[in-house]
């Protein structure tokens, strides 16, 4: 362990993986020294937070933007990245250029920025937050890259798992915010419900371990204990097993690659339990699939595929468009889209999006 405590900057630090990085940072205050801290809206809880961590105001930001100005100013050993949404692509740009640690929990980054994240990540600069690629970082260590035959992610298969197409047919909003393990947003515990947080996290797993679409597998089980597997070219699988708590995961990205004591309860084996497997259904599921394709197009396919959905979802819970119309929408955006693969900017990716968001609401009835 170091002499001296990490420096850490945590952006979105009002939001959930914020919120529990200062958890694990209270807990082991010599391990960690919080040295900036952002949130998106939250003004009297990031001050709270401010005045608990002693961080001077100027390494404080409100907003994604000023949050890009902290992970490009700020000297620190890690960035958090907990913004929400594509907001947090600045930051993770920002925090790569500065040649930092990033610790990343924003999604979009890798799924809006692949094609500028990875012309500024250096290998082993990105840890993954996600319970699922932290598992399979953790995987890797097991074998050498060239003896991994494929990466399988495990999906916990929503609130309908087991439901046929023709069943998911009426399912309403209400149904869709039941999610079974973990507790998250709306717009998350949604694509949840019709895993296209599964396909997201299968576009992220290409993204940071360089491993082709036709070598990323999804299986679903229930009980998320296994939260992600490699396989081996002779046959062994290596998975990573824990209960269903960020706190493992995070700690983990904050002092890669070594541990940190009692992140989280170990698992009980003295309990009965049962671990089960079943294949994806991917008629009534088809987002994985979808986000294979969109994911091997490249350019700003991932980016109208976020965006689009984005847009359904809300549709959904406003009761303008039944649950398989949600994908229905982001197929027939991603359909309408003739833009050539140019060269993909900020800016590019931005208009993308913004088509992608409008090209989705005239679909919608109102
Ligand atoms: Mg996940």
């Amino acid at each position: 362990m170091n002499e001296s405590p990490r420096t850490v900057l945590v952006l979105g630090a009002t939001g959930s993986i914020g919120r529990q990085t200062l958890d694990i940072i209270r807990r082991n205050p010599h391990r960690y020294r919080v040295v900036g801290l952002s949130a998106g809206t939250q003004v009297d809880a990031l001050h709270q937070l401010a005045t608990e961590f002693r961080v001077s105001p100027e390494a404080t930001a409100l907003g994604a933007e000023e949050a890009e100005l902290l992970a490009r100013d700020i000297e620190a050993d890690v960035v958090v990245n907990g913004i929400t949404g594509s907001a947090g692509l600045g930051a993770t740009l920002a925090t790569l250029a500065g040649g930092r640690t990033l610790a990343l929990a924003n999604k979009e980054s890798l799924i809006v920025g692949a094609p500028l994240v990875r012309a500024l990540a250096k290998p082993g600069q990105i840890i993954p937050v996600d319970s699922e690629h932290s598992a399979i970082a953790q995987c890797l260590t097991a074998g050498r890259k060239e003896e991994v035959a494929r990466l399988v992610l495990t999906a916990s298969g929503g609130p309908f798992r087991g439901k046929s197409r023709q069943e998911l047919v009426s399912v309403t909003p209400e149904q869709a915010l039941a999610h079974p393990t973990w507790n998250m947003g709306r717009v998350v515990t949604t694509n949840s419900a019709t895993l296209v947080n599964k396909g997201l996290e299968v576009i992220e797993a290409h993204v940071l371990f360089d491993m082709p679409f036709d070598r990323i597998d999804v299986v679903v089980h229930p009980q998320s204990i296994i939260h992600s597997m490699v396989e081996y070219v002779d046959g062994a699988t290596i998975a990573q097993v824990s209960i269903p708590d960020m706190r493992l995961p995070i700690a983990l990205a904050l002092n890669w690659p070594e541990r940190v004591p009692g992140a989280v309860t170990p698992m009980d084996w003295t309990r009965a339990q049962e671990w089960t497997f079943e294949p994806l259904d991917n008629e009534a599921f088809p987002a994985v699939q979808l986000a294979k394709e969109v994911g091997a197009a490249g350019g700003a396919y991932p980016a109208l595929f976020n965006a689009a959905n984005e847009e359904a979802v809300d549709a959904f819970h406003a009761g303008k468009i039944p649950f398989l119309g949600i994908l229905d929408t982001v197929r027939a955006v991603i359909d309408q889209w003739t833009a050539t693969n140019a060269e993909v900017t900020r800016e590019s990716l931005l208009e993308a999006e913004t088509w992608a968001r409008s090209a989705a609401h005239q679909r919608i009835p109102a």
